[in-house]
């Protein structure tokens, strides 16, 4: 009989987890606020609000995982005195804390831009004399998809990027990268220490929400052994099992860490058919103690988000090759609802799909005018 994984959160990435986790016969369980969340079609859902939701929880599984970064510390320490959860919670902590994440990458020798804490006016007037304009201000925890930023690019507007972030508490202040483009590098490391990585994938971005990811990143073959290295650095120094996600700016002095993700990522979500063994299917072989897939490309592949409203069904799966996901989430602006893959036989085509693709989203996509693959 095969272990039966729990999942912190119910969301389209436990989903996913959970249809990769089925033909090897595991179940999984969800524990989040909504029992009517998206993983409901794929198994029970605790409620996290109930009395006893948390020892209901760990009594549904054998191991743990999760798909929700901010997963309380608090819950993982009841749950790891009872039962294994993987990642480990120190690569949990560390990316809940961008001040805590930084002194990590420091500590590897991962480039990051520089960068200083921030817990008062005078120390943000002080960060910016000492990192020059522009800087990017970033609360400590709790941001995400560009949440909790403010880019300062002039003096006067010290007093209020303090009005606005200030009341969040711990703050950290970087200097503005100068980046070419965004790219990720996703890995998986199972319990035996065997670490596989896909490559790279660029990232577009549409008002600081995913929009497109183009896998393997065009012109990318340089930049990939440094990215794999520092994931490698950071997978064998926590010694993490699952998946993990690195963000990165491509710089004209190399890759610079924007932050990383203890979790399967949207950026990986190409994988289901892209590559040999996804990142779901992979994560769940590593937090189950099996032997990890192929991490191979199959196809070259370009992910698009389908971003608050669903698009007409028919029009998209008409699109040569086009593979669709629906999160069965309800439509709201800005909220991710769903993807598609499409996996281009070359770059002609690739511009011809996206074209049409962009036609058929209600969600503007952010084309750029020279696709290669
Ligand atoms: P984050 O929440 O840290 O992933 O930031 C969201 C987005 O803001 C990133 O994807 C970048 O486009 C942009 N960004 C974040 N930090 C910086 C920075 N230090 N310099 C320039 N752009 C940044």
């Amino acid at each position: 009989m095969n272990k039966t994984i729990g999942i912190f959160g119910g969301g389209q990435l436990g989903c996913m987890m959970a249809q990769a986790a089925l033909p090897l016969n595991i179940q999984c369980t969800f524990f989040d606020a909504s029992t009517d969340c998206p993983s409901a079609a794929l198994g029970p859902v605790i409620a996290s609000t109930a009395e006893h939701g948390l020892q209901d929880f760990i009594g549904s599984a054998d191991v743990f995982s999760l798909e929700f970064e901010n997963t309380p510390l608090a819950d993982v320490d009841v749950l790891t005195q009872q039962k294994e959860m993987h990642p480990p919670r120190q690569a949990l902590a560390a990316a809940q804390n961008r001040l805590q994440e930084k002194a990590l990458f420091d500590e590897l020798g991962i480039p990051v831009a520089p960068y200083q804490a921030v817990n008062s006016l005078d120390s943000l007037k002080a960060a910016a004399a000492a990192l020059g304009l522009p800087i990017v201000l970033k609360t400590a925890t709790g941001g995400y998809d560009g949440k909790g930023q403010f880019v300062l690019r002039s003096e006067d507007q010290i007093n209020q990027a303090w009005a606005e972030l200030g009341p969040a508490g711990s703050l950290v202040a970087e200097s503005f990268v100068a980046f070419s483009r965004e790219v990720s590098i996703i890995a998986v490391r199972g319990q035996d220490g065997d670490v596989k990585t896909w490559p790279l994938a660029e990232n577009h971005h549409h008002n600081g929400i995913l929009s497109h990811s183009i896998v393997p990143a065009p012109n990318s073959a340089a930049l990939q052994p440094a990215a794999q290295d520092y994931i490698t650095r950071l997978l064998q120094h926590l010694d993490y099992v699952g998946v993990l996600t690195l963000e990165l700016f491509v710089t004209d002095a190399g890759l610079c860490a924007n932050e990383m993700a203890p979790r399967v990522h949207n950026s990986g979500h190409w994988s289901i058919e892209g590559a040999v063994c996804s990142q779901f299917e992979n994560h769940i072989r590593a937090v189950a103690g099996l032997p990890l897939g192929s991490t191979e490309v199959v196809r070259p592949s370009v992910m698009v988000n389908i971003i608050g409203q669903y698009p007409q069904l028919a029009d998209v799966l008409a699109l040569n090759g086009a593979h669709v996901h629906l999160y069965n989430k309800v439509e709201r602006e800005g909220r991710k609802i769903g993807h598609i893959t499409l996996m281009p036989n070359d770059s002609a085509e690739l511009t011809a799909l996206c074209r049409a693709l962009a036609e058929i989203l209600p969600n503007p996509l952010a084309l750029s005018e020279d696709m290669s693959i």
